[in-house]
């Protein structure tokens, strides 16, 4: 041992060793953690996977090794796994009693001899966790083999899958109504493959088309080839029904070849479907006419949309059919019923003109002529009272013919207002004088402050205005008692509503009557009551509040009295210059000198000789023509200064003397030129202005009425008046 040299090899064998050995622990720390890694990422991946691993001794028949995932899926700790489960038959009391015996025949499987070796064994179970909670498991085993070919240990994995059962079942189950819809639904339902157009929609869109209508417009035989690529996948029994198919087969044969069918508007429902499919709704409604398999017509409606969880692929197309070929019937009856009513409409609402210009011009004579008598004081105090009854009768039927004509206008819709603000005050106060007459008569009391209406304006059409309160105050004196009474009340709301209650004493209306109070013609038994009326004005009334914006309420108590409440909302703000026109009483004036010339156009020999004495009694002359023609010689010769014409008349109607006296006159001064017409209608009164009347005097007019229209238009007027 004291040989130096043999020492020094010692010790360097020595320190060789020590560095061996220094290097093999840091190699084994190595591997330790690289084990511990392998091992953490083991775990932590069979936990996100849901994944338990096992290994069995066969030889022993005793577990070898749970890892803590198989112990977490049982439901229980390691311990307690290890503790329950020490031979193969303590597993079966987890296993679901339903799948125990599949459990049992694919136990010995990966065992069977004829079970390729190498290969995992597959199958699929339920377990019965302690808490009681039922888990799918995915088991995979695999058998180790020793080198006489017996397996001495199985090792393998259970996977918990509850979720995606879960998630399978209720899918199946959405299947499964999605097929008893498909097949019990009494509407025809179809399966379609789209993909191929699919595609091409996606192309396109890649290309820039968003519009597809416009597109396949534009390309209607690339839309042909598409159609022609679409696949049927099924049908319902409901469809081939309607299309009075045998088989699924002749179908989808007379569905194939598109040149069998392909029209214009089939090129239509297909664009406008791809549109609809493409769009964001990803649904298209459309209507088509189809044709049964035994060549006959009916008509069809069509939702095509995509079964969910296709929209990428368009591989499920859905469309329901819906046969309405009688629903169609009855479209196209109805429209025609309702051309026919409206032609009806239209006949009637003709007539009603017509009539009404047929009454007209003989009232005009009756009216004028009988308001002449009454100041004709030469006739003595009896027979001006008696031309004051013609004159009276003369204007009820008057009013009779305007009431008719109303609501033939009202039921028809075409009653034309001119809307603009209004002060609300003029209009009542015009109203309360115009029944003050009829309500003295009877010794009835009017409560009226007009005071309270100062500044208030509303939204409306004055003249029709005027007539809501107009009837509102003339049957509040109608149906009141003798010596009874009126109030007017006001109020405004915070809203700015304005309401006006006309309040009477009278007789009232039972609550069953009040639902019948605006049906036309109904006049609740009042024809019994020898008061005069026809049950029509308050059918007028309460159209016309409404078509101004308003609204008109009832409330009355039988024996009492009623109130009648009109509500308009009124207008901010006050706009100067805006009168009502009160229909003063006008004074017959006629001192007036410097008369202008005036040429009259009328071919009644009646209103003539009435308008001669009327025109007489103002102060005025005029000549005559029979007609529009003789009116236009005799306007070319003489040196008129004012016309008067009416308007329907032979040889040359009063618009197209107007318009021919308007071309000739183009070169020197107009003329003012006044319509006189019996025709009531908007209508007319545009047609006379649009044909260059300056004004339109309606038939019968009263003399106060010419005075003023003379007056306005009279060339000399403040030169000499
Ligand atoms: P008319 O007065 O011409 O009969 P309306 O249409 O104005 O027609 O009224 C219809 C019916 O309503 C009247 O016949 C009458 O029976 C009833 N009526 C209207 N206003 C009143 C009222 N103020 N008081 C009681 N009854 C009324």
């Amino acid at each position: 041992m004291s040989n130096p040299s043999k020492l020094a090899s010692l010790q360097s064998l020595l320190q060789e060793k020590n560095d061996e050995i220094e290097r093999l622990r840091e190699q084994l720390a190595g591997n330790e953690a690289a084990s511990e890694f392998k091992q953490e990422l083991h775990q932590t991946l069979s936990r996100a996977v849901n994944i338990g691993y096992w290994e069995w001794d066969e030889i022993a028949n005793k577990s070898a090794y749970f890892s803590e995932e198989m112990a977490a899926i049982m439901g229980m700790s390691l311990e307690s796994l290890y503790e329950q489960y020490q031979c193969e038959e303590d597993y079966f009391r987890f296993v679901h009693t339903d799948d125990l015996q599949r459990y049992i025949d694919n136990l010995g499987a990966i065992l069977h001899p004829d079970h390729p070796r190498g290969s995992a064994h597959k199958f699929h179970y339920r377990i019965i966790r302690p808490n009681g909670e039922v888990r799918h498991l995915l088991e995979l085993e695999y058998g180790k083999q020793v080198e006489d070919g017996v397996i001495t240990r199985t090792y393998g994995a259970i996977q918990d899958i509850t979720d995606i059962e879960e998630s399978t079942r209720l899918l199946e189950e959405s299947e499964q109504r999605y097929s008893a819809l498909f097949s019990k639904l009494p509407l025809g339902v179809m399966e379609q493959d789209w993909s191929e157009i699919k595609m091409r929609v996606d192309r396109l869109r890649s290309e820039g088309v968003d519009d597809f209508i416009e597109y396949f417009q534009q390309n209607p035989l690339v839309l042909k080839e598409l159609a022609g690529t679409i696949i049927i996948s099924s049908v319902n029994d409901r469809l081939m029904e309607i299309y009075g198919a045998g088989s699924i087969d002749d179908f989808i044969d007379s569905e194939e070849d598109t040149s069998d069918w392909w029209d214009d508007e089939w090129a239509n429902l297909y664009a406008s479907e791809i549109a609809g499919l493409a769009g964001s709704e990803k649904i298209s409604f459309s209507e088509a006419t189809e044709t049964r398999m035994d060549g006959s017509e009916f008509y069809v409606r069509l939702i095509t949309s995509l079964v969910k969880g296709d929209e990428d692929s368009w591989q499920r197309i859905l469309t329901i059919i819906e046969d309405v070929t009688e629903r169609k019937k009855y479209e196209v009856d109805l429209i025609e019923a309702r051309n026919i009513a409206e032609e009806a409409s239209k006949a009637k609402t003709e007539f009603l003109s017509n009539m009404s210009h047929e009454l007209r011009t003989p009232l005009n004579a009756i009216l004028g002529f009988s308001q002449l008598f009454e100041y004709d004081m030469s006739l003595g105090e009896q027979r001006q009272s008696r031309a004051r009854a013609i004159n009276n009768a003369g204007k009820h039927l008057l009013n009779l013919i305007d009431e008719i004509l109303d609501l033939s206008r009202v039921e028809a819709g075409n009653i034309e207002l001119s809307m603009e603000p209004v002060r609300l005050g003029p209009v009542i106060k015009a109203s309360v004088s115009w029944v003050a007459e009829m309500a003295k008569g009877r010794g009835i009391s009017i409560e009226f402050d007009p005071g309270v209406y100062s500044g208030v304006m509303v939204e409306a059409d004055a003249g029709r205005l005027k007539q809501v309160f107009l009837n509102l105050l003339s049957n509040a004196v109608k149906y009141n008692c003798e010596n009874g009474k009126i109030s007017i009340d006001y109020q405004l709301d915070e809203q700015g509503i304005a309401r006006i209650s006309i309040t009477d004493t009278g007789i009232g209306i039972s609550p069953d009557q009040l639902d019948d109070l605006f049906k036309p013609f109904n006049r609740l038994g009042a024809e019994f009551m020898g008061i005069e009326g026809t049950g029509i004005g308050l059918v007028i009334t309460k159209r016309l509040v409404e078509l101004m914006q308003g609204e008109l309420k009832v409330d009355s108590k039988p024996g009492q009295g009623s109130t009648f409440t009109v509500q308009f909302q009124t207008i901010q703000g006050y706009r100067d210059g805006i009168e009502v026109s009160n229909a003063a009483e006008v004074e017959i004036d006629s001192s007036v000198i410097n008369r202008p010339d005036i040429l009259v156009a009328e071919d009644n020999l009646a209103n003539q000789v009435l308008m001669e004495a009327q025109l007489e009694a103002l102060g005025y002359s005029a000549d005559f023509a029979d007609d529009g023609l003789e009116a236009l010689e005799l306007w070319k010769t003489g040196n008129y200064q004012l016309l008067l014409t009416d308007i329907r008349m032979p040889k040359m109607n009063g618009n197209e003397l107007i318009r021919q006296i308007r071309v000739e006159e183009l070169s020197t001064a107009p003329i003012p030129i006044i319509a006189v017409t019996a025709n009531a209608m908007e209508s007319d009164t545009k047609q006379c202005l649009e044909a260059g009347a300056n004004d339109v005097l309606s038939k019968p007019f009263t003399l106060e009425a010419l005075k003023q229209m003379l007056e306005k238009w009279s060339p000399l007027q403040g030169k000499s008046v």
